[in-house]
């Protein structure tokens, strides 16, 4: 997880996914991007321009923990 709880981390995955401006949870130094600029179709990946570190949401929502 990249928040410490995990209705932080559902919080991040819905803004995420609705595409708002969303600070990087690791670093707070940049706003995530699209990882596939081009690539429109596959918009679930983010990546932080400032520390790199990626986001894909699909993992993300797949290690949420059970309570
Ligand atoms: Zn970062």
């Amino acid at each position: 997880m990249y928040t410490n709880s995990r209705d932080d981390e559902v919080k991040l995955l819905k803004r995420l996914w609705t595409s708002q401006a969303t600070i990087c949870p690791k670093c707070k130094m940049a706003e995530l991007e699209h990882l596939h600029k081009k690539a429109k179709k596959s918009d679930c990946d983010w990546k932080c321009p400032a520390c790199g570190e990626i986001y894909r949401t699909i993992s993300m929502l797949k290690e949420l923990p059970n309570h």
